[in-house]
């Protein structure tokens, strides 16, 4: 059910993002005339904004996606007619292919040895266009208009539906394997921005509109993930401290507030090795992710978490640590070695404790569960004690 929420919201915003601009295009007659004198100059400039952030924050695969795409734009404004019609078919073929590998392909430096391998391919790509531009090939290209449906697609050839039926499947999968999520979802609605674009060359401005579209997309992939790099942990993928301190900041005049800890989490990275160790907090995040009672978990550094409970006395809330407690007691962990695989145990320890009048701020509310894990420690671990 989680995951397909997950999957709904992340295809949500940039779907919601596509139609703004679609139906802003379908409404052009009573749009004001200036707004589409300058979509293009908008298309530009975003772009370059684009490129700008992404090179700032290291997702080149963004840089490879736009260049070509104003490269494909320029064709169309500048080439004679011949030109911009074979560009067009070669576009919608090469650019779907394009999309996918750019999505799959791993974020590197642009100046590691991958993303000089990068820069290469596609330079490739745009020489190989270029050439055919300059120097048609009538074979490949009658080869290309091959017929495959029943049903016309015009301006589109068969086979760049083909491709795009294809790459988009692709691109499901890895929504449905939950591989790169939010880039998954967010790249089939630019696989289809993109096709709608082409499809409706005709349309003035629809492609100018669709471009610009499909940068605004990448724009506001680049804001939630810089969003997501800053707030959430990156090996449990759960809320990091600085998310908790903001949350923290918001809550009501009551609420009460769990610190846990993994019991003798040291021993069993001595004994298993800290990248079993990675596993398991993973799976105890996991389980912190789940805790009942409106609670919500955040991973506050190493194998310490916290849980917030809005409006909720430290009565009700301790019932809800205990169950995620004995949750996680029970939920065996398997860790192969060479040859056999064990099963493991993990216990966490927790102090519950509410906010009282006293308390200056969070921090001091904090303190007091912090106290109370302690206890917990002492007292054998493996519990949960109200402070
Ligand atoms: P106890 O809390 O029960 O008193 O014992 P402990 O062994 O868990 O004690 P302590 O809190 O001092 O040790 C925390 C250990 O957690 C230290 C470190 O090896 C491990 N740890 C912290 N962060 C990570 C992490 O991200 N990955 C792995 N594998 N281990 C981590
Ligand atoms: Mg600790
Ligand atoms: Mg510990």
């Amino acid at each position: 059910m989680n995951q397909i929420k997950a999957i709904s919201l992340n295809l949500l915003i940039p779907l919601f993002i596509a139609s703004v601009f679609a139906v802003i295009l379908y409404n052009a007659q009573k749009m004001p005339e200036i707004l589409f004198d300058i979509v293009v100059y908008l298309f530009y400039g975003f772009s370059l904004l684009v490129i700008w952030v992404s090179w700032h924050f290291n997702r080149n695969r963004f840089i490879f996606v736009i260049i070509p795409l104003i490269l494909i734009y320029l064709g169309f404004e500048y080439f004679d007619a011949k030109k911009a019609t074979l560009l067009f078919m070669y576009a919608s073929m090469l650019y779907p292919l394009h999309l996918m590998f750019f999505l799959i392909f791993k974020e590197r430096g642009l100046f590691s040895f991958w993303g000089i391998l990068k820069i290469v391919f596609v330079l490739l790509e745009i020489s190989l266009v270029f050439y055919l531009l300059y120097y048609p090939k009538e074979s490949i290209e009658t080869y290309l208009s091959i017929k495959l449906f029943t049903a016309n697609f015009y301006p589109l050839k068969d086979l760049s539906i083909a491709i795009g039926i294809f790459v988009l499947f692709v691109m499901l999968a890895l929504v449905l394997f939950g591989r790169y999520l939010m880039y998954a979802t967010s790249f089939f609605i630019l696989l289809l921005t993109f096709y709608g674009g082409l499809y409706f060359l005709k349309t003035p401005n629809a492609t100018e509109v669709a471009f610009l579209a499909f940068t605004t997309i990448i724009f506001v992939l680049l804001i939630r993930e810089s969003y997501r790099l800053a707030f959430y942990d990156e090996l449990t993928s759960l809320p990091g401290r600085r998310a908790m301190i903001e949350d923290m900041a918001k809550l009501g005049r009551k609420y009460s507030l769990a610190m846990c800890d993994i019991d003798f989490f040291k021993k069993f990275n001595d004994t298993y090795g800290h990248d079993t160790g990675d596993e398991v907090l993973k799976m105890v995040a996991s389980k912190f992710r789940e805790v009942s009672g409106g609670g919500k978990a955040y991973r506050y550094g190493g194998e310490e978490f916290v849980i917030l409970f809005p409006s909720k006395e430290t009565s009700e809330s301790l019932v809800h640590v205990d169950n995620l407690r004995q949750q996680i007691a029970t939920t065996p962990f398997s860790v192969r070695n060479r040859k056999s695989v064990k099963k493991i145990y993990i216990n966490i320890s927790a102090g519950v404790t509410q906010n009282s009048q006293k308390d200056k701020d969070p921090f001091a509310v904090m303190k007091r569960a912090d106290n109370a894990l302690y206890k917990a420690k002492k007292a054998g671990r493996n519990q949960v004690i109200k402070g």
